[in-house]
């Protein structure tokens, strides 16, 4: 783990959406194009059904190149957004665990450390009856999807994204979030996805030290730091609560440099990847977008005192990344998102990964949901 591997603490990586096109190891050159420590990738046509066919040893030679890749260090996918597991339409919910499973097989072949679903829109019929239907399918592809088999193939979560709060959308609060993983009853294999802009438009305020402390406590009180996969680091084309889904690139949006640095910064998010989904100039993330995150994420350390050894490494950002670079520790070991923290232990770590022996994970799973759902009460009492 991170505190028996000094060289291993760079703290947050910044990544970034790479388009597609070539051949799929082409996303991880496109991702020394941009600086970027690790890339997002869409498994598919993000926009169409049909599922794009891998053979399997081209998603072998993908895991080949991403393992020992020297500055790429983690690769996510995202899922097909045509999904909707809260649809109460059959024939669209069936094509959805479908494609769901789809996707997974590819990000699992693949080797991600993470697939970041939209879960889908209820259309206003509440949330309450659709959670049975999401929990179902979020099971069939996850006990569905290929999976390569690799002795040392690190578990591929699916990753809830919190939605911007338009039109029925499931995860316009952490609190829905929380409603998700519950109905999946603490199943290791899912976790979320945080987007600074979606959480920005639903109404969520942490531009400032207190605001982004507050978002943290109220992780950790629904339902932990350890689900959180990735963050989608955005700025906002739309102003504060406005409920849309409208990406800026960092620091030019309503969100700020200063507004995202108090959330990236905070020591509890050390060790996540931040992926940058923004615009650029109408071509998706440019390397200019990854060293302005960079900037963001310094000044953001910088804002915290009482961690000054963060700020200081951060000040030193590049020569920590060369480190990294040849630890095949690090960069051979894309641990799964549930296991990241710093805080684990190997055995619990150990225990993460057997993610798929639902009783052992289910039981502490529920064990500490117990311990979330005390806290999580107590705050909704006295907010
Ligand atoms: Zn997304
Ligand atoms: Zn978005």
């Amino acid at each position: 783990m991170s505190e028996h591997h000094p060289d291993s603490l760079q703290g947050v990586l910044i990544g970034a959406h790479v388009r597609g096109g070539g051949p799929l190891t082409a996303r991880l050159d496109r991702g020394v194009e941009l600086g970027a420590d690790a890339v997002q990738i869409f498994t598919q046509s993000p926009r169409a059904w049909k599922p794009t066919q891998y053979a399997p040893d081209v998603l072998a030679a993908y895991r080949d190149a991403a393992r020992g890749h020297e500055s790429v260090h983690a690769t996510f996918a995202h899922a097909t957004y045509l999904i909707n597991l809260a649809t109460a339409d059959e024939t669209l919910f069936a094509r959805s665990v479908e494609c769901l499973t789809a996707n997974l097989s590819v990000a699992r072949g693949m080797g991600a450390a993470g697939l970041v679903l939209h879960v889908g829109s209820h259309h206003g019929a509440g949330l309450d009856g659709a959670l049975p239907r999401i929990a179902a399918a979020l099971k069939v592809a996850l006990d569905n999807a290929d999976d390569p088999k690799e002795a040392d193939l690190p578990a591929c979560p699916i990753l809830l994204e919190n939605a911007a709060g338009s039109g029925g959308t499931v995860g316009r609060t952490l609190e829905e979030l929380e409603c998700v993983l519950d109905a999946v009853r603490g199943d290791e294999r899912v976790g979320v996805c945080i987007d600074t802009q979606h959480l920005w438009a639903s109404g969520v305020d942490y531009s400032t030290i207190e605001g982004a402390d507050a978002v943290i406590d109220e992780v950790r009180a629904r339902f932990g730091l350890d689900r959180i996969g990735c963050l989608h680091l955005n700025d906002s084309k739309v102003p504060f609560g406005s409920n849309r889904d409208r990406h800026e690139n960092p620091g030019d949006g309503s969100i700020g440099a200063d507004g995202l640095a108090a959330l990236i910064g905070h020591p509890a998010l050390a060790d996540v990847t931040a992926l940058l989904e923004v615009p650029g100039e109408g071509d998706g993330p440019r390397a200019t977008d990854v060293a302005a995150a960079r900037a963001i994420l310094a000044k953001g350390e910088a804002m915290r005192p009482g961690h000054k050894d963060r700020a200081h490494k951060s000040a030193a950002a590049k020569p920590a990344r060369a480190a990294v670079a040849t630890s095949t520790k690090r960069a051979g070991t894309v641990k799964p998102a549930t296991a990241k923290r710093p805080a684990s232990t190997k055995a619990e770590s150990a225990t993460k990964r057997t993610v798929s022996s639902a009783t052992s994970g289910g039981t502490k799973a529920a064990a500490a949901k117990r311990a979330v759902g005390t806290t999580a009460k107590k705050r909704k009492a006295s907010s």
